[in-house]
C-alpha cells in the first residue's frame, strides 16, 4: 500500500483531489489506499486512519460494500449501486456507489477506485419543502468543500515542495552519477589491459544493469500510476478532463463525452474552450486556475452536439511535474441543471403560489362583491314588494272596507250581487298580496316555524268551519276522519299547518262541484318522542291531468290555461304548501284522476307534548264560548278601525277601539281584554312601545298579535322581543285573524281554587244566569278579588236598574243611554248570557236614536227580572266564597 501510495503521480492525486464526491482507492484486499478529502469529511475520520483500513466498514451494510466490490473485481466495474455512508457521528449519506478496476500491464487487478455520489439531492427533489434546506445545506457543503479544496491545494503544494527537493537530490545523484560514469569510462579507455580495471569495469557494469533495472522499474511504476489515472477518471460522475497548458484535452470520462455528444477520438486535442457556451468566459476561468492553482465552482454551461445545455460548477487545479513545472490542469465540472432545475421549479412554485393566491384573492374579491351585488338584489326585492305589497294594500283596505260596509246597508238585490263581486276580487287580491309575501319570505330564508303545543283535532275542526258556508253554497259534503290513536296534545307550528290545510280545502272546494270532500288525519309513525301524521284532502272534483301533475306545484302553475278564467287563482297556493311542508321534513303527494277527483296527501312530523303542556295549552275551540272573547284593537287609521270592526261583528267578537299605544294603555287598566290586536306605526304610542309597557310595567300577559304592513322586515324580530305573541300581515286575511285568535286564546287554569271548584259545582247546578269562570280566569282565582267585584257588582247593579226604569218612565233618554252603557260590561264579567246584554245594547240604541218604543218597555222589565235574579245567585256566591277566605 505504501508502495502504490508513493508511486501515486501528483496527475493522480490531482485526480482524487479535485473530485467532489467521496472518492477512495482500495487494493484487492479491500483496504483503502488513498482516499480524498470528501472522503474524510463524509466519514468524518481522519484520513490516517483511513488509510490501510477495512473501506467496508464506513457503510451501513458492510455485507452489501463487500458484494459491489467483488461485483466491481469480476466485471471491472460497478455502477449506480445504491450504498448508505455513515459518519462517526451516526450522520448517514444515501450515494451511488460508482467503482473501476484498475490493473498492471499483465492485466492483473491491482484495486479499484469509488466515486461515491451523494443522492441526498435526487431526494431532495422529491420534497419541495425540504428542499431549501437541503440546497442551502448542500451550499454549505460545497463552501466547505472549496475551503477543503483550498486546503487540500497547499497540502498539494507542499507535497509538491517536497517532492521537488526529492527531485533536486536526484538531479544531483545523477550528476553524479554521470560523473562517476564519465570517469570509469575515461579510466576504462586508459586501463584496457588492466584487470584490476577490467573487474573494476565489471562492476562498473553490474552497477549500470542495476541502475537500469531500477528505471525499468520506475517505468513501469509510472504505467501503473496512469492506470490509476485513468481509473479515477473514469470513476467520476461528473465531467472530468485533463488540459495541457495550451488548451488541448489530454484525457476525458465517459461523463464529458456524455455531456457534450463528441467521442473521445473527437475530444482528445481539441480545444477545451469549444465545449462550453461562453468560450471566452471558460478561458478566462481556466487562467485562473494557472494564475491561482486552483478554481472553484465558476458556473458555467457545456454545450452538447445536439444543443443540450448543461450547467456546471467549475472547479481546477493545476497538476505538475517532477520540477514543479505546470504541465496542466484537471477540471471537474459539476453537473447543476438538476439543482438549477429545482431552483427554477421553487421559484415557479413560489411564483405560481404567489399568483394562486392573488387569482384566489381576486376571486374572492369578485365573489364577495357578487355577493354583495346579490344580497342587495334581494334586498330591493324583498324592499320592492313590502312597497308594492303596502302600496296595494292601502286602496284595498279601503275598497274590502266600504264594500263591507255598504253590504251591511239595505241594497237591491242587483247592487248586492255587483258589491258581492268587487269584495271576492278584493279578497282574491289580498290572498294574492299574502301569497306573494310568504314567497318573498321563503326567497329570503325567513321562513320560520314555531314549535308550539297545541290541540290537534279541535284546531283542525276550528279551521273546518271556515268553509261551512261555502260548502253547503255548494251542496257538497265536508267529512272529517281522524286517528284517535294520534295524542290530543302535540307540538308543531298549528299557523303553517292551517295554511297548508285551508290551501288544500280552498283547491278542494274550488275545483268540485258535487260530491264530498274528505278531510282524514292518521297516525303514520309513533315513537317515545315525535309521531309522524298523515294528512289526506280528498274531492271528488275535476281532477287533474296526468301530464300536468309534475307542474302545480311550481311558482304561478296552474293545470290547464283556462282555469285562471274559470275558477280564478295564480298558482301561487301549491308552491307555498310545498314550501311549508318540506321544511319542516314532511312530503306532499297527489293523486288525480280527471273527472272523478283528486287526493292531496302530505306528512308532517310533530312532537309529542307532555302533560303539564297539555294543561297550559289548552286551547278555545270554535264553540259558543269563543263568541265571550273581547278584543282591544290598538289602531290609529279609521279605515282599518272600520274593517276591523266589520270582522270583530262577523266573528261575534267584542271589542274596544284605541287609537294609540297610550289610549290603549288605559283602556287595558280600566278594561278586561282577552287579546290586543295592535298596530305598529300609530302617533304619540307606537305598537312597540306600548307592548313593552304591558309587559314589563303593567307585568300583563295578555296576548298581543302585531298587525304589520310590512312583514318581510326586521319588525317581525322586533315584534318578538318586546313580547308580542304573533303577528298578522294587513289588510287582515279573515279567516288567519279569526285562526290565530282562537288558537292563541288559551283557557286558563283553575288551579289555585281546586277545592272550592267542587263547591261551585255544586252551586252552579242551581244558578241559571250567572257563570263566574270567567271571573275566576280575570282574578286569576284570587277569592279576594272575586269578593270584591261581586260586592261591587252588587252595589252598583240595583240603583242602575232603578234609574234605568225611572228615566225610561219619564223619557230621559240621555240617562237611559247612560245607564244602559254602564250596565254593559257588567253582564260579561258575571258569565251572564249575551243575550241579556244584547237586551241592554238594544235599550241603548232606543236610547240613542229615540225610536222605535215598541217592545222597549218589556226589554226594561226584562232585564230588571234577571239583573235582579243575578244578584240573588251572586249574594250566594259571595257568601260561599267568603266562607274559605
Ligand atoms: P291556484 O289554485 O291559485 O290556481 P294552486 O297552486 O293552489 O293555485 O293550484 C295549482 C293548480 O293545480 C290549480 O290551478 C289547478 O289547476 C290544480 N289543482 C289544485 N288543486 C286541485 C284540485 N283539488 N282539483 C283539481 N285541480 C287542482
Amino acid at each position: 500500500m505504501e508502495i502504490i501510495y508513493s508511486h501515486v503521480s501528483k496527475y493522480a492525486r490531482s485526480l482524487i483531489e479535485a473530485s467532489l464526491d467521496p472518492t477512495i482507492s482500495i487494493n484487492t484486499a479491500g483496504k483503502i489506499t488513498d482516499v480524498n478529502e470528501a472522503t474524510v469529511n463524509i466519514t468524518g475520520i481522519n484520513r490516517n486512519i483511513l488509510i490501510g483500513s477495512d473501506y467496508f466498514n464506513y457503510f451501513t451494510d458492510p455485507q452489501k460494500a463487500k458484494a459491489v466490490y467483488q461485483e466491481a473485481f469480476v466485471t471491472g466495474y460497478v455502477t449506480a449501486a445504491p450504498l448508505t455512508l455513515h459518519h462517526k457521528k451516526g450522520k448517514l449519506t444515501d450515494v451511488l456507489f460508482n467503482g473501476s478496476v484498475y490493473k498492471d500491464d499483465l492485466g492483473n487487478a491491482l484495486g479499484l477506485v469509488i466515486v461515491s455520489r451523494d443522492i441526498a439531492e435526487q431526494k431532495w427533489a422529491l420534497d419541495l419543502k425540504i428542499a431549501n434546506k437541503e440546497l442551502a445545506y448542500q451550499n454549505n457543503e460545497k463552501e466547505k468543500r472549496a475551503a477543503e479544496l483550498v486546503l487540500a491545494n497547499e497540502e498539494l503544494t507542499f507535497q509538491n515542495t517536497l517532492k521537488e527537493k526529492r527531485a533536486a537530490e536526484l538531479v544531483i545523484a545523477n550528476k553524479e552519477l554521470a560523473y562517476q560514469n564519465d570517469e570509469k569510462e575515461k579510466r576504462a579507455a586508459e586501463l584496457v589491459i588492466a584487470n584490476k580495471e577490467l573487474l573494476f569495469q565489471n562492476k562498473e557494469k553490474k552497477k549500470r544493469e542495476i541502475v537500469n533495472k531500477e528505471l525499468n522499474e520506475l517505468n513501469y511504476t509510472a504505467k501503473l500510476a496512469s492506470q490509476y489515472s485513468l481509473s479515477l477518471i473514469e470513476a467520476s460522475h461528473d465531467p472530468l478532463v485533463t488540459i495541457n497548458t495550451k488548451g488541448k484535452i489530454t484525457d476525458m470520462n465517459e461523463a464529458l463525452v456524455n455531456s457534450t455528444g463528441m467521442t473521445r477520438l473527437e475530444l482528445t486535442d481539441s480545444d477545451f474552450f469549444d465545449y462550453f457556451t461562453q468560450k471566452q468566459k471558460a478561458r478566462e476561468v481556466y487562467q485562473e486556475v494557472f494564475e491561482k492553482g486552483f478554481v472553484a465552482d465558476s458556473p458555467l454551461t457545456i454545450r452538447h452536439k445536439d444543443g443540450k445545455l448543461t450547467d456546471v460548477l467549475f472547479n481546477g487545479s493545476v497538476y505538475k511535474d517532477d520540477k514543479g513545472n505546470v504541465l496542466g490542469v484537471v477540471i471537474v465540472a459539476r453537473d447543476v441543471t438538476e439543482q438549477k432545475r429545482i431552483a427554477t421549479e421553487l421559484i415557479e412554485a413560489r411564483v405560481f403560489a404567489e399568483l394562486a393566491t392573488e387569482i384566489a384573492e381576486e376571486a374572492k374579491k369578485s365573489a364577495e362583491s357578487a355577493t354583495i351585488i346579490a344580497k342587495n338584489a334581494v334586498k330591493t326585492k324583498q324592499q320592492f314588494l313590502s312597497n308594492m305589497s303596502h302600496e296595494i294594500r292601502t286602496p284595498m283596505n279601503a275598497i274590502i272596507g266600504f264594500t263591507k260596509v255598504i253590504l251591511k246597508t239595505d241594497l237591491t238585490t242587483k247592487q248586492k250581487e255587483y258589491l258581492e263581486a268587487i269584495k271576492m276580487s278584493g279578497d282574491a287580491l289580498i290572498v294574492l298580496i299574502n301569497d306573494i309575501l310568504d314567497l318573498a319570505k321563503v326567497d329570503s330564508g325567513k321562513m320560520t316555524f314555531e314549535k308550539i303545543p297545541f290541540k290537534m283535532k279541535a284546531s283542525i275542526s276550528a279551521m273546518l268551519h271556515l268553509f261551512e258556508t261555502k260548502i253547503q253554497e255548494k251542496n257538497l259534503n265536508l267529512i272529517q276522519v281522524y286517528d284517535d290513536k294520534i295524542p290530543t296534545n302535540i307540538i308543531g307550528d298549528p299557523v303553517r299547518l292551517h295554511q297548508i290545510i285551508l290551501n288544500l280545502v280552498s283547491n278542494a272546494v274550488k275545483f268540485t262541484t258535487k260530491g264530498k270532500i274528505t278531510v282524514s288525519v292518521d297516525l303514520l309513525h309513533e315513537d317515545a318522542e315525535n309521531v309522524i301524521l298523515q294528512f289526506a284532502v280528498t274531492d271528488t272534483g275535476i281532477g287533474i291531468a296526468e301530464e300536468k301533475i309534475e307542474k302545480i306545484f311550481e311558482n304561478f302553475q296552474q293545470a290547464s290555461s283556462g282555469t285562471s278564467r274559470l275558477y280564478g287563482g295564480t298558482g301561487l297556493g301549491l308552491a307555498i304548501v310545498k314550501q311549508l311542508i318540506e321544511p319542516q321534513g314532511g312530503n306532499i303527494i297527489v293523486k288525480s284522476k280527471v273527472n272523478e277527483g283528486s287526493t292531496f296527501s302530505f306528512t308532517l312530523p310533530f312532537q309529542k307534548a307532555n302533560a303539564d303542556a297539555e294543561l297550559e295549552n289548552e286551547i278555545l275551540e270554535l264553540d259558543s264560548e269563543v263568541k265571550n272573547i273581547k278584543v282591544l284593537v290598538v289602531e290609529d287609521i279609521p279605515l282599518n278601525q272600520l274593517l276591523m270592526k266589520t270582522l270583530l261583528d262577523d266573528f261575534g267578537f267584542q271589542y274596544d277601539m284605541a287609537e294609540n299605544g297610550k289610549i290603549a294603555i288605559e283602556k287595558l287598566k280600566n278594561n278586561d281584554y282577552d287579546i290586543i290586536l295592535m298596530d305598529l306605526q300609530m302617533p304619540v304610542m307606537n305598537g312597540f312601545e306600548a307592548t313593552e309597557y304591558i309587559r314589563n310595567t303593567m307585568t300583563s300577559k295578555i296576548p298581543i298579535i302585531a298587525l304589520t304592513a310590512d312583514v318581510t322586515t326586521v319588525d317581525l324580530a322586533k315584534c318578538k322581543a318586546v313580547g308580542m305573541n304573533d303577528y298578522l300581515a294587513k289588510p287582515v286575511d279573515e279567516r288567519l285573524l279569526y285562526s290565530k285568535i282562537v288558537t292563541i286564546l288559551k283557557k286558563p287554569a283553575l288551579v289555585k281554587l281546586a277545592e272550592k271548584q267542587k263547591d261551585m259545582t255544586v252551586v252552579k247546578e242551581k244558578i241559571k244566569y250567572i257563570n263566574l269562570v270567567y271571573l275566576n280566569q280575570r282574578t286569576k282565582s284570587n277569592p279576594a278579588l272575586m269578593v270584591e267585584m261581586i260586592a261591587s257588582y252588587l252595589q252598583q247593579t240595583p240603583p242602575l236598574i232603578n234609574t234605568i226604569k225611572q228615566s225610561f218612565e219619564e223619557k230621559n233618554w240621555e240617562l237611559l243611554g247612560a245607564a244602559a252603557h254602564k250596565m254593559i260590561p257588567s253582564f260579561s264579567i258575571m258569565g251572564i248570557s249575551p243575550d241579556f246584554e244584547n237586551m241592554a245594547k238594544k235599550i241603548q240604541d232606543f236610547a240613542m236614536a229615540q225610536e222605535k218604543t215598541e217592545g222597549v218597555a218589556d226589554l226594561v222589565l226584562e232585564l230588571e227580572k234577571i239583573c235582579l235574579l243575578a244578584c240573588e245567585e251572586l249574594q250566594e256566591e259571595l257568601n260561599i266564597i267568603k266562607n274559605t277566605i
